[in-house]
């Protein structure tokens, strides 16, 4: 019987571990005026460097690689127990060396990098010397990148890219960015496309502006415009072409990670929720004592407990079969929750602290921004849902009978036929 829920005891220290380092020391970084991703800043060196050695020497540092390139090779149940505790805190993957877009970017230049290319962009990247963003929405549409325009042609030794980008993540601190463009417009659809690497002091690269997520300061989603950018052809990314495969192993793992840090973020909201239900008192007692409030609190839980099971058990699913495509629709769907059940909790959450809830001294807006953001970022929940019907509906065959076999007459003609003997005889002998 291989079933089964327990922790082993020895990586359960290791998540202890986490747990009192992420709340002792790491969340304390959130509520600075330090951003994760700006690692040139002196205050980085200074607060956060010490962390990361502190990861290190526990070798819990960039646990998602493999120990080829310096990490342990944990499987996606142990990854995914980790994100849970790294959700909690802004600053905790840059912390532990698996912070977003870093991770996936990281991923594909080892996949798909020259020796060259690895040598001057992976190492730098995996140590968090410098971070990277990934440039492949454009303002025209997202979602289908059948759409985009941006183009990307040969001129002698070197490619020269135009076209504009919309949120590409962390570009204001990028060293360099992971650029798809069209390369070869005649192509079948999905070979049209190609990925560049392209240092973002290449003349060309422009910022236009940083859009930021919510009210608040401005952002850190680079709105880019390209303009003859010109990068040696060497700078190509894997095959010509080859750009939709490539970005189908970015996205793998990374989905069930940000998962597992919404479970670990949607944990934090129940937490204060419970904690405001049992202090807030009304004239007849505690928020906690009103039955509404224990069921806004019941169905908290129900929703976080099933979506952390349905994301521990799509790891698990990766982990066994080591092979994504047999586990997309696990993946797509674990991906089409997210959003609904963070929302849920959030703004129950919320609700439940009245005034104070919807604040900027509390974190719930915040999360709620989050939520929508989870719906929207790596493909909107619409063409999650069709990946995951489509991939359901393959195991059906369509009938031509005009009332469906499964009716319950035919199920019942079908079973008289199955026991017809011995009904008789029962019969016979009544
Ligand atoms: C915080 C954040 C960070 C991001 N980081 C990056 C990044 O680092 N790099 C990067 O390249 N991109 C990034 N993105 C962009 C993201 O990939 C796109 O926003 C996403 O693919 C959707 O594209 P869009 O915003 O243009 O929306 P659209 O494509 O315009 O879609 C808008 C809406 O239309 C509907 N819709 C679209 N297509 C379908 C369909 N097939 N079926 C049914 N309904 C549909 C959905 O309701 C959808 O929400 C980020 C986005 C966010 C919010």
């Amino acid at each position: 019987m291989a079933w089964d829920f327990e922790t082993e005891p020895e990586f359960q220290e290791k998540l202890d571990w986490m747990d009192a380092f992420v709340r002792d020391e790491v969340e304390p970084l959130d509520r600075i005026r330090l951003h994760p991703y700006d690692v040139k800043n002196p205050l980085y060196a200074k607060l956060v460097r010490p962390l990361q050695a502190e990861v290190k020497k526990q070798g819990l540092w960039a646990c998602h690689l493999g120990p080829d390139l310096g990490g342990q090779g944990y499987g996606q149940v142990k990854l995914g127990l980790m994100n849970e505790i790294l959700g909690r805190s802004h600053f905790a993957p840059s912390v532990f060396g698996c912070q977003a877009p870093d991770t996936g970017n990281a991923e594909i230049i080892a996949h798909y990098g020259t020796a060259a290319q690895k040598a001057k962009y992976l190492q730098p990247l995996l140590n968090n010397e410098i971070v990277s963003a990934f440039s492949m929405s454009e303002p025209t549409g997202g979602a289908d990148p059948l759409t985009f325009t941006t183009r990307a042609e040969l001129d002698g030794d070197h490619w020269v890219i135009n076209g504009e980008k919309w949120f590409s993540t962390n570009a204001k601190w990028a060293e360099f960015l992971i650029v798809m463009a069209v390369s070869d417009p005649d192509g079948p659809p999905y070979q049209r496309m190609s990925m560049f690497i392209v240092p973002c002091d290449t003349p060309g690269v422009e910022i236009v502006r940083n859009v930021g997520v919510g009210y608040g300061d401005e952002g850190s989603e680079g709105y880019m415009r390209y303009t003859n950018v010109r990068v040696p052809a060497d700078h190509l990314l894997g095959e010509r072409g080859g750009a939709f495969a490539i970005s189908q192993t970015r996205l793998g793992g990374g989905r069930i990670h940000h998962a597992m840090r919404t479970v670990g973020q949607g944990k934090r909201a129940l937490d204060l929720m419970c904690q405001r239900a049992v202090s807030r008192t009304t004239r007849d007692g505690p928020l906690s004592g009103k039955q509404a409030v224990q069921m806004m609190i019941a169905d908290a839980w129900i929703e976080l407990q099933q979506f952390r099971l349905m994301v521990l058990h799509t790891a698990w699913l990766i982990d066994k079969h080591r092979d994504y495509r047999k586990v997309r629709k696990d993946i797509a769907a674990v991906k089409v929750a997210m959003p609904r059940v963070y929302h849920s909790i959030a703004s129950k959450a919320l609700h439940l602290h009245g005034a104070l809830g919807v604040s900027n001294e509390m974190p719930f807006v915040g999360q709620v921004i989050g939520s929508f953001v989870m719906g929207i970022a790596d493909g909107p929940t619409e063409v999650h849902q069709e990946t995951l019907a489509k991939q359901l509906l393959r195991h059906y065959q369509p009938s031509n009978d005009l009332f469906p076999a499964y009716s319950l007459l035919n199920r019942r003609e079908e079973a008289l036929e199955k026991f017809a003997e011995i009904l008789a005889e029962h019969e016979e002998a009544a």
